[in-house]
């Protein structure tokens, strides 16, 4: 027996006993005769007093951090008790103890403020999960993964592997691909989601299916993403969206009550698509905070001001109580407006002032009537700030939404302990790529269109205004989860695909499977996926994915403790039939 206790359950009702414990030197203090050792392993840290008896063995055989040890000793009630972890009245008297392993200095130090950087952390991953707050965040994931499964599981969901080795499924991605041995000069496609599969197991009849399952998409990776990721992938057969809605609020807020000890006792708020981008300027709005966009094109244009006059839009947010900012804090939003991130030329204030009257940065332009008028339209109260972006459409929208957010954070309103989720509906079946001059799917071709706009689908120039019944869940302004009610009929399918620009012979080609099992009795279905690492990394309070996964990638994609992507050898390469070009 290696060890009677782990080292975070040892209390005073112990006091008294002998135990055995085993785990790694956290740190080693040697007070005159006595050494003092913290001993830790993944339930926690026991302090061991290693009295005069062993200092001979400790001369020979001295200890050092991250050392393996075994101990045997007596708990006792400590004289100085540390109130900070749960184990602080004891410590073990030790009567004997062994080195199971000695251990290279580690490369940082293993605490919760250690001074490892990023890339060596992940270096030495093996070691970084030793730490205390890496463990809190797996213990969290692996709580989620739980509470996920009783979930569904009460509600007759049945989990179901699907392959990992497949033909490419659209999601929007680049696929990774698997050269075959075996069938030289073909490949496989790594799933960027199991989405056809679980489509066919509601043909099979499997009504309810989940998976927590690993997706793969060979993407650039700004903004906190990972090529392999982990959905919460559900299915459901006879259902409208209705149900699809109900059923995964209700997971989610299961998962809220399991972790966080939250109760959500209204329904999470709806809103379309068209209101989200119209007042959050995106389609995850962040509704901890209201400061909706506001239109102003009918205030805003007609007073002779170029840039306003010019705008495909005008659009302000009342920023609550900023009106005494200086002039080098408005001097320093327009910096940040400008940025190229963002990419605006300027911004435009107006101040309501305390004394309710209005100062403007376009006073040459706009006279106290006309700033009246703006002011009205934002609904400002004295003590507010008014700022206002015009330009391009869509550039303008999408900065008024940062700046909206970046404002948000500076006033403290994106609590990371308030969680408000809501559900956006309605969105658009198609989205134009104006790279590739084309209309694609917004979501994946194999969601519905809105029935009473299946007729739209004929005329390209009606493209626009289809929606679908495709659905986002949105929590903090973060999408968590998406989903839609599917196409079950072999005739839609086929029309969308050629709305999609494909012939028959290419859709036949890539999606025959599908098409074919169509024609065998597809129930209505539908489904949704969550992100799986995001929704962790939202309810452990953390802004990055990569805290969430035990073993994740760096920005470039690479795995540093293993060094992958790698080359491989000229035998493997021969066997694949594979040549390589020099880049
Ligand atoms: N397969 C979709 C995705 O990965 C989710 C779904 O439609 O169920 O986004």
């Amino acid at each position: 027996m290696y060890r009677s206790h782990t080292c975070g359950e040892l209390r005073m009702e112990h006091a008294g006993q002998p135990v055995t414990l085993a785990g790694w030197v956290q740190t080693v203090r040697k007070f005159g005769s006595i050494t003092f050792v913290d001993l830790r392993d993944r339930y926690g840290i026991t302090q061991l007093l290693l009295g005069e008896s062993l200092n001979a063995q400790l001369d020979q055989q001295p200890l050092g951090r991250e050392f393996v040890v075994q101990v045997k000793g007596t708990v006792t009630e400590r004289t100085a008790k540390n109130k900070n972890i749960p184990t602080g009245d004891i410590e073990i008297t030790v009567s004997e103890f062994s080195v199971l392993n000695g251990s290279k200095t580690p490369p940082f130090t293993i605490q919760d403020d250690t001074d490892g950087g990023d890339e060596l952390r992940m270096k030495y991953r093996y070691l970084d999960l030793r730490r205390n707050i890496v463990k809190q965040n797996l213990d969290l994931r692996y709580k989620v993964n739980r509470a996920v499964r009783n979930y569904l599981d009460s509600r007759n969901f049945m989990e179901i592997e699907t392959p990992y080795l497949i033909k490419s499924t659209p999601e929007g991605a680049r696929d990774f691909v698997v050269p075959s041995r075996m069938n030289p000069n073909q490949f496989y496609a790594l799933p960027q989601s199991p989405q056809t599969f679980k489509q066919l197991l509601m043909v099979s009849g499997y009504d309810r299916y989940y998976q927590i399952v690993k997706c793969f998409r060979d993407e650039d990776l700004r903004a906190d993403r990972q090529p392999e990721f982990t959905q919460i992938d559900c299915e459901m057969s006879f259902v409208d969206q209705e149900d699809v809605l109900n059923n995964f609020e209700d997971m989610t807020k299961h998962v809220f009550r399991e972790i966080k000890g939250i109760e959500f006792n209204e329904p999470f708020p709806r809103m379309t698509w068209d209101d989200a981008m119209k007042y959050y300027g995106n389609d995850k709005p962040d509704i901890r905070f209201e400061m909706k966009l506001v239109d102003l094109g009918e205030t805003g244009r007609g007073n002779g001001f170029k840039v306003f006059d010019d705008a495909e839009l005008v659009v302000g947010i009342n920023v609550t109580g900023c009106s005494e900012y200086t002039r080098k804090q408005t001097d320093e939003l327009t910096d940040w407006v400008k940025r190229p991130q963002i990419g605006m030329n300027g911004l435009v204030y107006v101040k309501h002032n305390a004394d309710g009257s209005l100062k403007s940065s376009v006073d040459k332009f706009f006279n106290e009537q006309a700033l009246k008028l703006i002011a009205d339209q934002c609904q400002s109260q004295p003590g507010d700030l008014i700022l206002i972006l015009a330009g391009k459409e869509e550039r303008t929208r999408k900065a008024m939404s940062e700046l909206r957010l970046e404002m948000g954070e500076r006033l403290g309103l994106r609590d990371k302990n308030v969680y408000k989720p809501l559900w956006v509906i309605d969105f658009p079946l198609f989205e134009y790529a104006e790279e590739e001059n084309r209309w694609v799917a917004r979501h994946h071709p194999f969601t519905a269109p809105k029935p009473e706009h299946i007729h739209l689908m004929d005329d390209l120039s009606q493209y626009a205004k289809i929606k679908a019944n495709a659905y986002d869940i949105v929590l903090n302004g973060t999408e968590i989860g998406g989903g839609s009610i599917r196409i079950f009929q072999r005739d839609l399918q086929e029309k969308m695909f050629s709305a999609l620009g494909m012939t028959k012979e290419e859709a036949d080609h890539k999606f025959g499977f599908l098409l074919g099992a169509f024609e065998y009795g597809a129930p209505p279905h539908g489904g949704i996926a969550f992100g799986f690492d995001r929704f962790c990394s939202l309810l452990g309070g953390s802004e990055t994915i990569r805290d969430f996964i035990a073993f994740p990638k760096n920005n470039s994609g690479r795995d540093v403790m293993l060094d992958a992507p790698a080359a491989i050898d000229q035998v493997q390469l021969d066997e694949l039939a594979l040549s390589l070009v020099k880049k």
